[in-house]
């Protein structure tokens, strides 16, 4: 039976629910919301029923209950999650501009998840599951990083499988050892999920079908790119599909690229046709942008199931 584990941030996001530039004014607030990337990710998974797990660290406080509660009725084993007596759970106040970019105030790396360490609970994670999932966010911060990498090799070495959302704002990618970090763990990626211009994160250069065709020599088994309001596409060796984006109307985006990646992941490791594991993630990212909240927009298959026969009739 397949495990799934994923390594980072747990945090609560609060919302401003007027748009405008940052927080300078005193604001409308909604939250707080269960979130950080990783937990996204996860809690997605857990609820296809997928067994999974994340290593992370939260606060003794609500903000770290609310994020508990949460993924453990979703289904995600949290005994790799550390509560810090004394800390406190990180969180990000988000406001969306007029333009749809977004203003943060983070509380991250001075947080409880900031300083992730190996536990006896996280090492007995890292030998129980058979694949691990790795956001090359996770790079920006050194211990975070070492853990991961450290995971990584250790869960390949036991015959595991590995994906990989690079999940990069730019302007981490020139942090010192970034680059480095990202080649070595794409050297072990199974399963490669860029968004957008990630792909050409180590081609710079050469266009999209010479990239995917060079990533598919070097072994990887599947590509995924997403495309945002324009859909997906899935490559495999000898193999595209392209999902068109199902129409829904965008109330919140973030963490629309890590739903896709933990409803895809799933069926993947499944051994689900591609064309269906494509169709049902592109419909996961999909329903995720329709819930304010990142968390909030998960989805059971039959919810995915009703948003796909909503959409043909
Ligand atoms: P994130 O901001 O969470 O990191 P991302 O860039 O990794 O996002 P996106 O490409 O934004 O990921 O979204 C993932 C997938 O969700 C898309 O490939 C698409 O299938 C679906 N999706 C996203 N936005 C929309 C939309 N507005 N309409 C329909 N589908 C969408
Ligand atoms: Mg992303």
């Amino acid at each position: 039976m397949n495990k799934v584990l994923t390594i980072g941030e747990v945090l609560v996001e609060i919302v401003a629910t007027t748009r405008g530039n940052g927080f300078l004014a005193a604001q409308p607030l909604v939250g707080p919301f269960p979130s950080g990337a990783p937990a996204i990710f996860i809690d997605q998974v857990g609820k296809l029923g997928t067994p999974c797990a994340i290593i992370s660290r939260v606060g003794d406080d609500d903000f770290g209950r609310v994020n508990l509660k949460r993924l453990r009725a979703d289904g995600v084993d949290v005994s790799g999650i550390e509560i810090a007596a004394g800390e406190s759970t990180g969180s990000a106040f988000v406001r969306y501009r007029e333009d749809g970019s977004r203003a943060f105030v983070y509380n991250i790396r001075h947080a409880a998840c900031g300083k992730l360490r190996p536990t006896a609970a996280s090492e007995a994670l890292i030998e129980s599951c058979t694949h691990l999932h790795v956001m090359g966010s996770a790079f920006s911060a050194p211990e975070l990083g070492g853990m991961v990498m450290d995971a990584a090799r250790r869960i390949k070495a036991q015959g595991g499988t590995i994906s990989f959302d690079p999940n990069l704002r730019p302007e981490l990618l020139d942090a010192p050892g970034m680059r480095a970090a990202l080649a070595a763990v794409l050297a072990m990626t199974d399963l490669f999920m860029p968004s957008g211009e990630e792909l050409f994160l180590f081609d710079a250069g050469r266009d999209e079908p010479a990239v995917i065709a060079a990533l598919l020599d070097r072994g990887i088994r599947t590509v995924v790119v997403k495309r945002g309001a324009g859909g997906a596409s899935l490559f495999q060796r000898g193999l595209r599909v392209d999902a068109k984006p199902l129409a829904v109307e965008e109330v919140d985006p973030t963490g629309a690229g890590d739903t896709f990646g933990g409803a895809f992941l799933s069926l993947w490791l499944a051994g689900s046709d591609p064309a269906e594991a494509l169709r049902l993630a592109n419909a996961a990212g999909a329903r995720a942008v329709t819930r304010l909240g990142p968390m909030e927009g998960t989805s059971t298959r039959a919810e995915l199931d009703a948003l796909l026969s909503e959409q043909k009739g």
